[in-house]
């Protein structure tokens, strides 16, 4: 039998070996498997076992953070039903660290003292500096995803730059866009000052500051310590929202206003330098003498829909 560890009752880390083995399975009781590996598991022969596979390579740079929605209902359901392990290749990285958001949220407290109860009961566990950066992030956002957070919101971003500029895959955007359903913004408007159509709010802004490469971590922090005139006032740069049509397709090109076609700045999934040195990817450049900008609004449908925004 292939050990693995209790961390808390029914809740179990192991590795791949363990997860494949079935007597080690009846013998914990375990009835869920999460997988965190390349590829799914051979499930052991006559067992009933309910799985959910997750593809993540062990890699600091990996988004395992928007998993952990997904990751958390299953590993709570497996607790409540039987047992649910959790697994990677080594029980050391990946499936500590999707254990150590579950711990958070179940008992609303910090990365430190889950990765401790963790390591309490499996001593290699170790989640590589790129996750632990991301759980850090996940206990700012008190412990959920939260889309309005800056570093959150440049974290995305940056993720789903590097699927669309280095696997061509365009398919992302759409799982991106999805969560500008049913959302209240609010905040200073701006204008195409051609047709008047709303194009973007203050708060879809992406600030920088002056020659430093635009990267989530702990960016908002930054912003409250450095004094405001660090912020760069070269180029306005926004998020990708769902009115780039031309973003939906190409690696880069221009952005047009969507009513009435005027050219209004510039796109590049790869990224661009702004004047001030910095790269910013990905970029969604707008050219603000295109722009006018009108004080404190409120509106319950985004303004890219631009449906019920005058
Ligand atoms: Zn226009
Ligand atoms: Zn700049």
């Amino acid at each position: 039998m292939v050990e693995c560890d209790e961390i808390e009752p029914k809740l179990f880390l192991g590795n791949l070996d363990a997860a494949e083995s079935g007597e080690t399975l009846k013998n914990y009781g375990i009835t869920h498997v999460l997988t965190i590996y390349m590829f799914p598991i051979t499930k052991p022969e006559g067992l009933a076992i309910e799985t959910l596979f997750i593809d993540l390579e062990d890699s600091p740079d990996c988004d395992i953070m928007s998993c952990f929605e997904k990751s958390n209902a299953f590993i709570k359901e497996g607790q409540e039903k039987g047992g649910c392990l959790v697994h990677c290749y080594g029980g050391v990285s990946r499936s500590a660290t999707l254990v150590v958001a579950y711990l958070m949220k179940k008992y609303n407290v910090g990365v430190d003292e889950a990765l401790q109860k963790v390591k309490d009961k499996r001593y290699c566990a170790c989640p590589n500096a790129g996750f632990l950066s991301q759980l850090r992030l996940y206990e700012t956002m008190k412990n959920t995803l939260d889309e309005n957070n800056i570093d959150y919101k440049i974290f995305s971003l940056y993720h789903l730059g590097r699927q669309v500029s280095s696997e061509n895959n365009f398919h992302a955007i759409e799982d991106y866009l999805f969560k500008f359903k049913e959302k209240q913004f609010e905040g200073d408007k701006f204008k195409c000052r051609q047709c008047r159509k709303c194009l973007f709010l203050q708060s879809n802004v992406i600030p920088h500051i002056k020659g430093q490469d635009l990267y989530w971590n702990n960016f908002a922090q930054q912003l409250i310590s450095e004094q405001s005139q660090t912020i760069c006032k070269n180029s306005l740069f926004i998020e990708f929202l769902p009115w780039m049509m031309e973003a939906h397709q190409s690696l880069s090109g221009k952005l047009f206003c969507p009513g009435c076609n005027s050219k209004i700045g510039h796109f590049c999934w790869k990224g661009q330098l702004c004047q001030c040195g910095a790269t910013i990817s990905p970029s969604f450049k707008v050219i603000e003498s295109k722009l006018d900008k009108e004080s404190h609004c409120v509106t319950n449908v985004h303004p890219l829909t631009l449906q019920h925004v005058t």
